[in-house]
C-alpha cells in the first residue's frame, strides 16, 4: 500500500533531498502536504513536481500569493497559512511519517505536534531538539512517537547503535565526526567575510547552518542533539574532526570493538534511511568506493579558535534553560552577521556574553521554552545594539 509523507521545510536543502528520494519511489510513497517559511513560488513549484493535496507556508500574509501561483500552475492543491497550519501538517494523523525540516527554533512547536500525535518523525531541524530537550523526549515517548534523524551523524550512530542492547548502550562511546568547516586551517578568523562563511568544504545546505559549520557551533548543537536523541551523556560524547567526512560517526563499545558508517557525502542517504527503516531504499547517492578514497585523516579540533564547540557541552552541563539561551543568541548572532552588522568573531562572543548574563530553570511546556527563547532573543539584540552604539 502507498504510504503518506508531508514535508515542512520543503524548499529548503534538507526538504529538496527528501523530495528527490521520494521520486524515485513514487510507487510506494506519496507526498501529501508540503510547507515552507515565506518562498510561495519555489512552494508550489514543488507541489506541482511531487503533487502535493496541501501546501503550507508560515507567513500568514502570504496565504493569497500561494494561492496565487498554485492556481497559475493549474494545480486543486490547497493553499494554508499560518504557525497552527504547519503544526496541523506535523501532526496530521493521516501522514504515515512527517520529514522536520524547517530551519532554526521556529521549528520547536512542529517536532511537539509531531510528537504529540505519534508520528514517525523524520527529524532534521536540530534546534528544537537542543531546545526542547527532555520535555520533547518524554512527549516522544508518551505519545508513542519515533525518531529517525536526518542528519549525517546522527543518523550513522542510530545504525551504529541499532543492534545494542541497554547494557551494552549503557557504556558505549560516541564518536561525532566533524569536517571542521571552511576554517580549520585558518589561524587568524578576524578578517571572515559573509561570503566566505557561507561556503562549506562538503556540504550544500542552508545559510544558518553553513555559518554554523564554520563557527563549529552546528557540531556543539549536534552533541546536544546526540545526548537527547540516544539518551547518552555529553561525557560519553567525543568529537573528532576529520576533513573528508566519509566516516559519518562511530560507536566505540566497551570491548574495543567501533561501529560506523561510511558514504559519499550525501544528505540523501539520511534521508532514506528515516524513511525506510528497517528497511533499505535507493536514494540517488553514488556508492563509496573504497578503491578510490583519498586518505581519510582525524585531528582534535581547536576550543580555542571556535569557542562555540566548548560552550555547547558548557550549556549541557549548565543545564535547565541554558541551551535554549545558546541557540537564540547564535541564531541572533549569526542572523546579525549575515545582515553585515557584526564581524564572524563577534557569533561567539554574543553567545558567551548571553549564555553569562540570561538564566532560566528547565521549562515545563513548549510554550516557556519559547518564552524563555524569546527572551535569550531579547537579551542577545541589546547586547548586539549595544556593542554597534
Ligand atoms: P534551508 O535554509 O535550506 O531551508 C529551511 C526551510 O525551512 C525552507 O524551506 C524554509 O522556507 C523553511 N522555513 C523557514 N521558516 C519556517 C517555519 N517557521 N516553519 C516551517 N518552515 C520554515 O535549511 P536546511 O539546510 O535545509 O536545514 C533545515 C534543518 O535541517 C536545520 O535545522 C538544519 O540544521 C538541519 N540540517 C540540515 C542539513 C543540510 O545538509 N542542509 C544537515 C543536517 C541537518
Ligand atoms: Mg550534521
Amino acid at each position: 500500500m502507498t504510504k503518506t509523507v508531508n514535508i515542512l521545510g520543503a524548499t529548503g536543502s534538507i526538504g529538496r533531498s527528501a523530495l528527490d528520494v521520494l521520486s524515485r519511489h513514487r510507487g510506494e510513497w506519496r507526498v501529501r502536504a508540503i510547507a515552507s517559511g515565506s518562498r510561495v513560488r519555489e512552494l508550489a513549484e514543488a507541489a506541482a513536481a511531487c503533487g502535493a493535496e496541501a501546501a503550507a507556508v508560515a507567513d500568514p500574509a502570504l496565504k493569497d500569493a500561494l494561492a496565487a501561483e498554485l492556481r497559475a500552475r493549474g494545480l486543486a492543491t490547497e493553499a494554508l497559512a499560518g504557525p497552527e497550519a504547519l503544526c496541523s501538517i506535523a501532526g496530521d494523523r493521516g501522514a504515515d511519517a512527517v520529514v522536520l525540516a524547517a530551519s532554526g527554533a521556529a521549528g520547536l512547536p512542529q517536532a511537539f505536534a509531531a510528537a504529540r500525535a505519534g508520528r514517525r518523525m523524520l527529524l532534521a531541524n536540530k534546534e528544537s531538539v537542543v531546545c526542547g530537550g527532555a520535555l520533547l523526549q518524554s512527549e516522544i515517548r508518551r505519545h508513542g512517537a519515533s525518531v529517525f534523524p536526518v542528519d549525517s551523524e546522527h543518523s550513522a550512530i542510530f545504525q551504529c547503535l541499532a543492534a545494542a542492547t541497554p547494557g551494552q548502550r549503557a557504556s558505549a562511546v560516541i564518536w561525532l565526526t566533524c569536517s571542521g568547516g571552511p576554517f580549520r586551517t585558518r589561524r587568524d578568523l578576524s578578517g571572515v567575510t559573509i561570503e566566505e562563511a557561507s561556503t562549506h568544504p562538503r556540504w550544500k545546505m542552508g545559510r544558518k547552518i553553513t555559518v554554523d559549520s564554520a563557527t563549529l557551533m552546528n557540531k556543539g548543537l549536534e552533541v546536544i542533539e546526540a545526548r537527547w536523541l540516544f539518551d547518552i551523556p555529553a561525557e560519553r560524547i567525543r568529537v573528532v574532526v576529520h576533513p573528508e567526512s566519509v566516516i559519518h560517526s562511530a560507536v566505540a563499545y566497551c570491548d574495543g570493538a567501533v561501529m560506523a558508517e561510511l558514504g559519499v557525502p550525501d544528505m540523501r542517504t539520511p534521508v532514506a534511511v528515516a524513511l525506510a527503516w528497517p528497511q533499505r531504499i535507493e536514494s540517488g547517492a553514488q556508492p563509496l568506493d573504497f578503491l578510490h578514497l583519498k586518505p581519510l585523516t582525524f585531528e582534535a579540533p581547536d576550543t580555542q579558535r571556535f569557542p562555540l564547540l566548548a560552550m555547547a557541552y558548557e550549556a549541557l552541563s549548565e543545564g535547565g534553560g541554558a541551551p535554549i539561551v545558546l541557540n537564540a543568541a547564535n541564531e541572533v548572532a549569526v542572523e546579525a552577521f549575515l545582515g553585515g552588522r557584526i564581524p564572524f568573531l563577534s557569533i561567539a562572543e554574543v553567545c558567551r556574553r548571553t549564555l553569562d548574563q540570561v538564566h532560566f530553570g528547565s521549562p515545563d511546556s513548549p510554550e516557556e521554552i519559547l518564552e524563555d527563547d524569546r527572551r535569550a532573543r531579547e537579551a542577545a539584540r541589546g547586547l548586539i545594539d549595544s556593542s554597534l552604539r
